[in-house]
């Protein structure tokens, strides 16, 4: 009873169908962000509920920002989302490999393979060429690091900038390597209105845009004791009409003076652990700020809650909540402060043993200062990855023709069905070569062929020429990519495609699903495909 009353409000497709629909899904899903592959993608402009617009080159971000309704193409998206996630880079190829494996299932199924076989030979495949994956990277040079970070760039920005971004996402992850680990949310980020892209800069340490509270506090000294507080050093305002009855004269100085004491008794906690900055969440009283002015203490207010947890961890602090109880272990150590003016805006800097850096991205609108941020953002995931695991694949559709040329010959010696789903596993891989030719303007096909030709004659490490449309050598010519990032890409989308496959029947909610108009046109063209 009780799920028949679930099942009434829903619409039920089962069986072939499902996976029928659920493959159109996928190849809708892909055909609106196949566009954006390699550096000849075009940009999208989205445009959202409240009409602002947002100019991107990003797959990603793309898919996150459409309402797609659709639960298989939902389980690409999510695949695509941990791929950002994880390795920041390689997002639209999740997607594209991934529909393109469930096209190619659907012809097979069609044929009258079950989807269980070919889910099999999928993760028969995924396994065998992983193995591949980890036997051919190359141990990355430091030239060669950039040229990778410079390749997650490729096509999002112009030349100029992807230079200037890379570089700082290096020297930035650089200074957050302890030797195994690059923690990229060390870094942080803060964008600043005006000026050009070019102007972006790096500052080592963390920068706050605040000023100290008092004019005659010291502001450039160093090593020292830094307090965090997440609160503030107020004086309680006397709520007269309820709490004080007052019965003589003097009682409202006597309040006051005994708000007093406890404001200097917590101040003479701060002076006696050894407190030289004292940062705070909240406000200061007035007459606290000239009192830790005169005991040379510096200090800053209403710093926001993120700010005190990077201050904390870079400089081993606690965050405690009370003034008056803070105890010399609170304390965190930092090596210089200072206060700076860059384009106009005073920062207060701070350098700490694990003290990080601080991005301040300049650009003349909020779309460019946001897709600015997002470049820095991956190219600094792809940086701090290549810090701690510097493996390298050649990219421009090199890596992936060679794996589908190996796995075909593994296929060979496969008896079963498999050994078709292995095929087509291969086959998909291939939409990354022929998307990004086709980008570029050249017959998908023939691209293929012709770079399938030249790996059997010069090797492994040749690729897609986007300029001149011959193959060539991608390790010369630096395009290079993380293998952590071709890794995730083929196993995320092959476990995305099995998941998809193994699913047969689907419930609908009768409710009406928002599909973007651009995914919604291409699901009912989808029959003549
Ligand atoms: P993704 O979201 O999958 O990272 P991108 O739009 O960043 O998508 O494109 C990545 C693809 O572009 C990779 O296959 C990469 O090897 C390829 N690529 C990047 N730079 C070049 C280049 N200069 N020539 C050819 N291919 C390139
Ligand atoms: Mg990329």
């Amino acid at each position: 009873m009780a799920e028949e009353t679930i099942l009434e409000s829903t619409e039920r497709t089962s069986g072939r169908d499902a996976l029928r629909k659920n493959v159109q899904a996928a190849i809708a899903l892909s055909g609106a962000v196949k566009s954006t592959l390699g550096p000849k993608g075009l940009d999208k402009l989205l445009v959202d509920d409240e009409g602002r617009n947002l100019v991107t080159n990003d797959g990603v971000t793309v898919l996150e920002s459409a309402k797609v309704e659709h639960p298989a193409a939902r389980m690409i998206i999510n695949a695509s989302s941990v791929q950002d996630r994880v390795a920041r880079d390689g997002t639209t190829s999740t997607v594209i490999f991934c529909s393109e494996m469930l096209r190619n299932a659907w012809e097979l199924v069609r044929q009258g393979v079950h989807p269980a076989t070919i889910a099999r030979g999928f993760a028969q495949a995924n396994n065998e060429a992983i193995k591949i994956i980890d036997s051919i990277g190359i141990t990355a040079s430091k030239e060669q690091i950039i040229e990778a970070v410079k390749t997650s760039l490729s096509g999002k920005l112009n030349s100029k900038i992807i230079e200037h971004i890379a570089m700082m996402a290096i020297t930035s992850a650089e200074s957050i390597f302890d030797d195994r680990r690059a923690d990229p949310t060390r870094v942080k980020i803060i964008q600043q209105n005006g000026g050009s892209a070019l102007d972006s800069q790096l500052i080592a340490g963390l920068a706050i845009a605040k000023n100290k509270i008092h004019s005659e506090m010291p502001d450039r000294f160093g090593p020292g004791k830094i307090l965090l507080i997440d609160g503030g050093i107020e004086r309680r305002k006397p709520n007269l009409d309820a709490k004080l009855k007052i019965t003589s004269t003097g009682m409202l100085d006597q309040f006051r003076e005994s708000e007093s004491k406890t404001l200097r008794k917590q101040i003479d906690n701060i002076i006696e652990i050894g407190c030289d900055i004292l940062v705070l969440n909240e406000g200061v009283d007035e007459e606290v700020r000239q009192i830790l002015a005169d005991t040379g203490i510096l200090a800053y207010r209403r710093v926001e809650r993120s700010d005190l947890e990077l201050l904390a961890s870079s400089c081993g602090a606690k965050i405690v909540r009370n003034v008056g109880h803070a105890t010399k272990e609170d304390l965190g150590d930092f090596k210089y402060t200072r206060e700076e003016l860059r384009g106009g805006v005073n920062y207060w800097i701070l350098g700490a043993e694990n003290g990080g850096a601080t991005l301040i991205v300049r650009g003349s609108t909020t779309e460019i200062l946001d897709e600015i941020q997002r470049c820095f953002d991956d190219a600094l995931g792809v940086a701090c990855q290549l810090l701690e695991k510097p493996i390298l694949l050649p990219g421009a559709g090199a890596t992936q023709v060679a794996l589908a040329r190996k796995m075909r010959r593994f296929a060979e010696g496969v008896p079963g069905r498999e050994q078709l789903a292995i095929e087509a596993w291969a086959d998909g891989l291939e939409s990354i070569p022929r998307t990004l030719a086709a980008n570029a303007g050249y017959d998908p096909i023939d691209s293929l062929l012709v770079l399938t030709a030249s790996q059997t004659k010069h090797g492994d490490n040749m690729g897609l020429d986007l300029i001149s449309g011959k193959p060539s050598c991608v390790i010369e010519r630096g395009v290079l990519e993380p293998a952590t990032i071709t890794r995730q890409a083929i196993s995320g989308a092959t476990d995305a495609a099995i998941s998809i496959l193994r699913i047969d029947d689907v419930l609908w909610a009768q409710i009406d699903a928002e599909v973007p108009d651009e995914v919604q046109e291409r699901l009912s063209g989808m029959g003549s495909e």
